[in-house]
């Protein structure tokens, strides 16, 4: 059984069948060894850069192929439909659109088509620290101006894929904040070139993780970033990190229905295949309707996606639409996980499934990049106008 594609003209169906044709290339066998020895899939990385999907995003003018997020969307969904896994690389599509939005002219003519071509991977952001969690406004790595270098301290953590990446997106604050009017004043966004500084003045420190992330945590110790790496004016950065959750939540969203489809394709043909009691699995409803209402569930998910795609690439600004794609579709490819487990029985624990491999995978997107809970908060407080808890 194969879900039938959606008829939406958005849906790009020649980049879909390309990235699939492209993941037949790294079966189960590729991801599972990856997976157990935390590996980054490094050519499978590559093989997406030489294919140009991971530049789809880039304009024109900056070498890359100028598509719509509709497109990122579908390479996304693609990906993960197909058993692989783009976490190793799919920041580069939603960090690229900050330096796109907000980089001056020079900015993105030194480093778009550089990152177009493969040549410069620009996979790192770093938002997130320990002490101030989801409340990014209190976050303390900061960066002092000394002439005309931002000279970093602080940390950083789960910053993914900082190993693999040679520029980084940062949030660092530059005026403090019992100095700034709003606490959302006062933060920068610099672009961070990790080459030099690597291993002198910033530390890279993986952290294993139940699934294979190349997660790490970062730490600056009076590292120099040219003032010329400033993103935009200095003290808005919060407003330019903010501009491009849209695009990130839509493009983890694709990828969450990306895997509810590989779930529930993998679940359909083992409860018709697996023979007990004298007869398939899947002929009791027992087993038949969770696999039905997890299609269910992810088809209403994937509805409310290709909307908020829609208003995204009509150059609508869809916040609630976004949100609700992000937490709709991050459910949906849980519960279709979980039924997966059940449906496979005891080989749903049995690596060589990859189902065990899926499932952990699929239990990051009710945490990361934003957790359920504060997309819960966003619609009470700004959709439903109930009033504001933080
Ligand atoms: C594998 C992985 C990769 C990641 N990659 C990156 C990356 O590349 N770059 C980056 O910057 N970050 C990254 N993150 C961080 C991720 O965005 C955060 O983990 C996430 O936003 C939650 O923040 P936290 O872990 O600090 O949880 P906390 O903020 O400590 O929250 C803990 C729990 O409390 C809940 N909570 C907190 N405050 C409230 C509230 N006011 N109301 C209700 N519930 C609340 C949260 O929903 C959560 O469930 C990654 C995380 C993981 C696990």
């Amino acid at each position: 059984m194969s879900i039938k594609p959606p008829t939406y003209t958005l849906d790009h169906p020649e980049i879909r069948e390309s990235v699939s044709r492209l993941c037949e290339e790294f079966p189960g066998g590729y991801w599972r060894k990856c997976d157990r020895e935390q590996v980054y899939p490094g050519e499978f990385v590559q093989a997406l850069t030489e294919a140009g999907f991971l530049s789809a995003l880039i304009p024109e003018e900056f070498e890359g192929s100028g598509l719509p997020l509709s497109a990122g969307a579908a390479i996304l969904e693609e990906i993960h439909r197909s058993g692989s896994n783009a976490g190793a690389c799919h920041a580069q599509m939603y960090t690229m659109g900050t330096l796109l939005r907000h980089g001056s002219q020079e900015q993105k003519q030194q480093y778009l088509p550089a990152i177009a071509r493969g040549e410069l991977r620009l996979q790192a952001f770093g938002v997130t620290e320990p002490t101030s969690g989801t409340d990014t406004t209190a976050l303390r790595t900061t960066a002092h101006r000394k002439g005309d270098d931002y000279i970093v301290n602080g940390q950083k953590i789960w910053t993914s894929r900082a190993q693999y990446s040679d520029l980084m997106i940062l949030l660092c604050r530059t005026t403090p904040r019992e100095q700034v009017e709003k606490k959302t004043d006062g933060l920068s966004v610099l672009l961070v070139d990790m080459r030099e500084a690597r291993d002198k003045t910033l530390t890279i420190r993986p952290i294993r993780t139940m699934m294979n992330h190349a997660t790490t945590e970062i730490f600056f110790d009076d590292m120099h970033v040219p003032v010329e790496n400033l993103i935009g004016e200095e003290g808005r950065g919060f407003r330019y990190i903010l501009s491009g959750m849209n695009a990130e939540r839509i493009l983890i969203a694709s990828e969450c229905i990306g895997d509810a489809k590989w779930f529930i394709e993998k679940a359909t043909a083992y409860a018709s295949q697996r023979w007990v009691f004298g007869k398939p699995i899947g002929k009791n409803q027992g087993v038949q309707f969770p696999i039905a209402r997890a299609y269910a569930q992810m088809r209403a998910a994937e509805l409310v996606l290709r909307e908020a795609i829609r208003l995204y690439d009509a150059g609508e600004n869809p916040g609630e639409e976004a949100n609700l794609a992000k937490m709709l579709a991050a459910d949906a490819s849980w519960a279709a996980a979980e039924m997966c487990v059940q449906t496979h029985g005891g080989f749903g624990f049995a690596e060589e499934y990859d189902v065990e491999r899926k499932f952990r995978e699929a239990r990051l997107y009710q945490v990361a990049p934003i957790s359920t809970n504060l997309i819960l908060s966003y619609l009470g407080e700004h959709v439903l106008g109930l009033p504001r808890s933080y």
